[in-house]
Protein backbone atom coordinates (compact mmCIF):
# COMPACT_ATOMS: atom_id res chain seq x y z
CA UNK A 1 0.00 0.00 0.00
CA UNK A 2 1.31 3.63 -0.44
CA UNK A 3 2.68 5.36 2.12
CA UNK A 4 -0.49 8.22 2.54
CA UNK A 5 -2.88 4.47 2.66
CA UNK A 6 -0.65 3.39 5.87
CA UNK A 7 -0.86 6.82 7.43
CA UNK A 8 -4.79 7.12 6.93
CA UNK A 9 -4.87 3.79 9.48
CA UNK A 10 -2.98 5.68 12.06
CA UNK A 11 -5.75 6.91 14.68
CA UNK A 12 -4.98 10.38 16.41
CA UNK A 13 -6.42 11.30 19.24
CA UNK A 14 -6.30 14.85 19.94
CA UNK A 15 -5.49 15.93 23.46
CA UNK A 16 -7.38 19.37 23.49
CA UNK A 17 -5.68 21.87 25.78
CA UNK A 18 -2.99 19.96 26.22
CA UNK A 19 -0.57 20.87 22.24
CA UNK A 20 2.18 18.68 23.09
CA UNK A 21 4.40 20.89 20.26
CA UNK A 22 4.76 25.21 20.87
CA UNK A 23 6.21 27.33 19.20
CA UNK A 24 8.27 30.03 21.02
CA UNK A 25 6.52 33.61 19.39
CA UNK A 26 8.81 35.65 17.16
CA UNK A 27 8.60 38.04 14.71
CA UNK A 28 10.64 36.32 11.99
CA UNK A 29 11.71 32.88 12.34
CA UNK A 30 14.93 30.99 12.37
CA UNK A 31 15.93 29.11 9.15
CA UNK A 32 15.20 26.02 10.94
CA UNK A 33 11.71 27.07 12.11
CA UNK A 34 10.94 28.11 8.54
CA UNK A 35 11.77 24.87 7.25
CA UNK A 36 9.53 22.54 9.17
CA UNK A 37 7.08 24.38 7.28
CA UNK A 38 8.29 22.42 4.10
CA UNK A 39 9.58 19.54 6.14
CA UNK A 40 7.10 18.07 8.55
CA UNK A 41 5.46 14.90 7.15
CA UNK A 42 2.12 15.50 8.92
CA UNK A 43 1.88 19.13 7.35
CA UNK A 44 1.61 20.39 11.04
CA UNK A 45 3.31 23.56 10.83
CA UNK A 46 2.48 26.95 8.60
CA UNK A 47 3.59 29.81 7.32
CA UNK A 48 1.11 32.71 8.46
CA UNK A 49 0.54 35.90 6.29
CA UNK A 50 2.79 38.03 8.05
CA UNK A 51 5.77 35.73 7.72
CA UNK A 52 5.78 33.58 11.13
CA UNK A 53 5.57 30.01 11.58
CA UNK A 54 2.27 28.82 13.35
CA UNK A 55 1.35 24.88 14.32
CA UNK A 56 -1.37 22.96 14.82
CA UNK A 57 -0.50 19.63 16.54
CA UNK A 58 -2.93 17.48 15.12
CA UNK A 59 -1.98 14.51 13.20
CA UNK A 60 1.62 14.71 14.28
CA UNK A 61 3.59 11.66 13.79
CA UNK A 62 5.65 11.74 16.44
CA UNK A 63 8.77 11.64 14.27
CA UNK A 64 10.49 13.63 15.86
CA UNK A 65 12.44 15.52 13.00
CA UNK A 66 11.01 19.51 14.61
CA UNK A 67 12.41 18.27 17.85
CA UNK A 68 15.81 17.59 16.39
CA UNK A 69 15.92 20.51 14.42
CA UNK A 70 14.20 23.17 16.26
CA UNK A 71 14.14 22.50 20.34
CA UNK A 72 17.62 22.94 21.40
CA UNK A 73 17.63 26.33 19.56
CA UNK A 74 14.24 27.63 21.79
CA UNK A 75 12.32 27.77 19.07
CA UNK A 76 9.83 24.99 19.97
CA UNK A 77 9.22 23.06 22.89
CA UNK A 78 8.22 19.25 22.43
CA UNK A 79 6.94 16.86 24.88
CA UNK A 80 5.27 13.34 24.30
CA UNK A 81 1.58 13.41 24.53
CA UNK A 82 0.53 12.63 27.83
CA UNK A 83 -0.39 8.36 27.83
CA UNK A 84 -3.29 7.82 25.48
CA UNK A 85 -3.01 10.88 23.30
CA UNK A 86 -1.26 11.49 20.09
CA UNK A 87 -0.81 9.36 17.44
CA UNK A 88 -1.74 5.35 18.13
CA UNK A 89 -0.03 3.71 15.62
CA UNK A 90 -1.21 0.63 13.96
CA UNK A 91 1.25 -2.14 12.84
CA UNK A 92 0.77 -4.81 10.61
FE1 LIG B 1 5.79 17.18 12.21
FE2 LIG B 1 7.33 15.20 13.07
FE3 LIG B 1 7.35 17.55 14.33
FE4 LIG B 1 5.22 15.96 14.50
S1 LIG B 1 7.28 15.53 15.31
S2 LIG B 1 5.18 18.15 14.12
S3 LIG B 1 5.18 15.03 12.47
S4 LIG B 1 8.04 17.15 12.22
Amino acid sequence: ARVEEKLFQNRYLVDAGKPHIAIRPHEKPSENLLAMTRICPAGCYSETSSGQVEITPDGCLECGTCRVLCEESGDITWNYPRGGFGVLFKFG
